[in-house]
């Protein structure tokens, strides 16, 4: 005969270390998805709190309530810094709500995405269609490849704004953040361009994030760091910006209608310019 008691739910969390001694926690509902990619491993949990959660190599890509206060940052600041975003070129960025938020600008005729990962669309398609709808706009092209081959190849001039989404310098995104990188880009870029990687955790990456930022400042004439809030990644998250005429810290240089955006407005494009002493410092600025 069956025990007589309702057995309760385990109370399960997903777990990412930032280091050897800190962590973030979710509480999770259940697995939806694992899978081995030909280059990741891929997982979407469900969270109690923070909607669906997508892992990439046991990494936090994104989580579906906080999401946006990284992509609406790493895309609007450089589009409204340029004068006349026509071009785009995204590196990474597989789950598409970098795409979705370009795809907000009018300006914008053409963009293409550059994705090493053909399952990260898929798996995004599947359980994140409301970042994954930045897919299905007709001015955008994907391109299943190697960013890092790409540039490589890439014609000069070719672009106005080119934006790094990538997973941490790791694996297949080690060669995303060397020097030789930027400087394709940089190449890439036409006379106006400006070029933005996000460039990790300011408390978390110091050493990643002082070594792009020598990078920009040898290759661009304005570079500066902003930064935004992303619970998700732990605090504070950090976006290099290269720029080969526009300063960003001007604030948005054009009208932009900011409806349905939840985070970027032009303060906070401004604001997030300004930086605590201990990153001024770390920074030599
Ligand atoms: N916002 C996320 C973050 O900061 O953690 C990054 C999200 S996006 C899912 C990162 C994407 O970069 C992944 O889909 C991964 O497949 C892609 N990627 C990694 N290395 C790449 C490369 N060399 N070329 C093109 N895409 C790459």
């Amino acid at each position: 005969m069956a025990p007589n008691f309702k057995v309760e739910p385990l109370d399960l969390w997903y777990m990412e270390k930032f280091s050897e001694n800190w962590g973030l926690s979710f509480r999770i509902k259940r697995g939806l998805y694992s899978a081995l990619s030909d280059y990741q491993r891929i997982d979407v949990l469900e969270t109690e709190e923070f909607g669906k959660l997508l892992l990439l190599d046991a990494a936090i890509m994104l989580t579906e309530r906080d999401e946006f206060s990284y992509h609406e940052m790493l895309v609007h600041v450089p589009l409204l810094t340029h004068p006349a975003p026509r071009k785009v070129l995204v590196i990474g960025g597989g789950d598409g709500g970098t795409l979705r938020e370009i795809t907000r600008h009018p300006e914008v005729e053409e963009v293409v995405q550059v994705e090493i990962d053909q399952e990260v669309i898929r798996v995004s398609r599947e359980f994140f269609p409301q970042l994954a709808k930045g897919f299905d706009d007709p001015r955008v092209k994907i391109e299943v490849a190697d960013g890092i081959k790409y540039m490589a190849q890439c014609p000069p001039h070719s672009y106005d704004v080119i934006l790094v989404d990538s997973t941490d310098p790791k694996g297949p995104a080690e060669g995303l953040f060397t020097h030789q990188f930027y400087a394709h880009c940089h190449r890439a870029l036409k006379e106006e361009g400006i070029l933005t990687v996000q460039s990790g955790s300011p408390y978390f990456q110091q050493d990643l994030l002082a070594r792009v930022h020598r990078a920009f400042r040898d290759l661009f004439p304005i570079a500066r760091i902003y930064l935004s809030g992303v619970i998700s990644y732990g605090g504070l998250w950090a976006f290099s910006l290269g720029s080969k005429k526009h300063d960003p810290i001007q604030g948005p240089i054009r009208d932009f209608p900011h409806k349905g955006l939840r985070y970027y407005t032009p303060r906070v494009h401004q604001g997030a310019f300004i930086l605590p002493k201990y990153l001024e410092e770390l920074l030599g600025l």
